[in-house]
């Protein structure tokens, strides 16, 4: 196991939901956590990576930044999807390796294993199937990731471990309607239909797709777990093992939000993979479970939004 204890741990994307649920989580360890603005350091530039982190020498290193977006935004910027993160993962990992760093933690995403993959979707499933269309640059990138991380630890023998979250929620997400995500979309939908007295919320597709969502204090107290206890050669999917239609998502933000209107579905906007349940076993077998129920955990990020986002931060 890997203790933390007077460590300086290296979070990259420190900004983003799931780097601050990270910073959140690691500030009840004793250790120090080492953070860098965008304005001081661009992670696209190698020489600038590799000096930074040579002056810093981090002990670990959890990877939490990314270019990431919903359906439309992936389907839209496939350049900025593939090349910022292959760039971006790359350059830190590198990096990492050259400045002796112990520890290194990978996230990348539900999303690289194949659309028709088995459910609920195991480990070794990555790679045996066509990946789904409308994120496949993001995919692709993240497959490369979690596969650097094992080239490392195959030719060098380091610990560099990859963790692949399901679809995650909470403080810090993206609200904005043209790049985010079916759970701050809804919400903001349901919102803005509760405060307009809108009769009618739209939700993309069919509203037959199922998913999996995972509080991020939840990831981030995962990630955090893995980083200390979890030293095997295999990714690990993180996720709650439980999913929901989105028609059956729709209502329950619906209910959270408070709003009355109703529910129409806009068949031209895309469905996506129609299931991407993980298989948790490898995860929930080292004891780890989450703490938010979904609903719980909607009520929460909603309390989260309207403070910092519709009350203006
Ligand atoms: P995905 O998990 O990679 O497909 O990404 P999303 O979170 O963007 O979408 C999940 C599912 O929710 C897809 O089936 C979408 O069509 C559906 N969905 C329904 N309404 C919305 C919406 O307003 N925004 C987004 N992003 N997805 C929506």
């Amino acid at each position: 196991s890997f203790d933390l204890k007077g460590k300086r741990i290296f979070v990259a994307g420190h900004r983003g939901m799931v780097g601050s649920a990270l910073v959140r989580r690691l500030a009840s360890e004793d250790c120090e956590i080492v953070t860098v603005a965008r304005s001081e350091l661009d992670l696209l530039d190698q020489g600038g990576v590799r000096r930074w982190m040579e002056d810093r020498r981090p002990d670990a290193v959890i990877m939490a930044a990314a270019k990431v977006g919903g359906i439309m935004a992936n389907d839209s910027y496939p350049v900025d999807f593939l090349y910022e993160n292959l760039v971006v993962q790359t350059n830190v990992i590198e990096a990492a390796f050259r400045s002796e760093v112990q520890k290194l933690l990978f996230l990348g995403s539900s999303c690289i294993y194949p659309k028709l993959a088995p459910q609920p979707i195991p480990e070794d499933a990555l790679l045996t199937g066509p990946l789904e269309p409308t994120n496949e640059w993001y995919a692709v990138a993240k497959i490369a990731g979690l596969k650097l991380c094992q080239a490392y630890r195959r030719q060098y023998g380091v610990n560099y471990i990859s963790a692949m979250p399901t679809n995650l929620y909470g403080p810090g997400d993206n609200f904005d309607l043209g790049s985010s995500h079916v759970i701050p979309a809804l919400m903001r939908k349901a919102h803005e239909a509760k405060r307009t007295g809108q009769q009618t919320l739209q939700v993309w597709g069919s509203g037959r797709p199922m998913r999996e969502f995972l509080h991020v204090d939840d990831a981030a107290d995962a990630f955090v777990w893995l980083l200390k206890t979890y030293a095997d050669d295999g990714h690990v999917n993180v996720g709650s093992g439980e999913d929901v239609t989105i028609a059956e998502l729709a209502s329950t933000v619906v209910s959270v939000v408070g709003a009355a209107a109703s529910i129409a579905f806009d068949p031209t906007k895309p469905d996506g993979t129609p299931r991407k349940l993980m298989d948790v076993s490898r995860l929930f077998a080292t004891g780890w479970r989450p703490a938010y129920s979904l609903r719980r955990g909607l009520d929460q990020t909603y309390a989260w939004f309207l403070e910092h986002v519709e009350g203006g931060d």
